[in-house]
């Protein structure tokens, strides 16, 4: 995985993005969690589940079916405890591609089992092809050479293209509302 640090800032950034009504902080926070959530997985080998199964590190809750049912739970939190002005489909549809932007990235990295993306149907584990981030191994220790390794590639791969797209989104929005008011 990229850091917990890196799938929240990426998620909450791009969707900033897509969003044009002011929310809350609370809604970040909420986003935060979206992305953060499918790594909850690894609690699973407390409990006896097996390395290699769907639901080892990197199963079920790294598929497109849970990130659209985790989706919509946030969007049940969301409508009931945030006074937030988007509908109960445009906050189902945000927080499931908040979800499933965590194995989206995952699957960017290049090592650790894939993303068993198509869960529970299949668990075969999925990458791309193309894989530039460095795999963060699960209890790194930030401030060792690695780390370093692993925070700069998660800047370059991760952080600069959410804050790219949203410098983009933030410059078409501009021009377009400028060439509504010259209408
Ligand atoms: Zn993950």
């Amino acid at each position: 995985m990229p850091t917990i640090f890196s799938h929240a800032v990426f998620a909450a950034v791009t969707g900033k993005a897509f969003l044009k009504k002011p929310v809350s902080f609370w809604f970040w926070f909420l986003t935060a969690v979206c992305a953060i959530i499918p790594d909850a997985d690894v609690i699973g080998y407390s409990f006896g589940v097996q390395r290699g199964s769907m639901f080892a590190h990197r199963g079920f809750t790294h598929s497109i079916v849970f990130a659209v049912l985790f989706g919509i739970f946030a969007a049940l939190i969301a409508r009931k405890l945030l006074k937030t002005p988007l509908s109960f489909a445009r906050l189902a549809v945000f927080f499931s591609l908040a979800t499933l932007s965590h194995p989206m990235l995952d699957m960017l990295t290049d090592g650790g089992p894939g993303a068993a993306i198509f869960a529970p149907f299949t668990n075969e584990r999925f990458f791309f092809p193309w894989q530039p981030i460095e795999v963060s191994p699960l209890g790194l220790r930030f401030f060792s050479s690695r780390g370093i390794v692993v925070i700069l590639s998660e800047f370059v791969w991760v952080w600069l293209p959410a804050i790219t797209i949203l410098g983009l989104s933030m410059i078409v929005r501009k021009i377009l509302q400028r060439s509504k008011a010259a209408n």
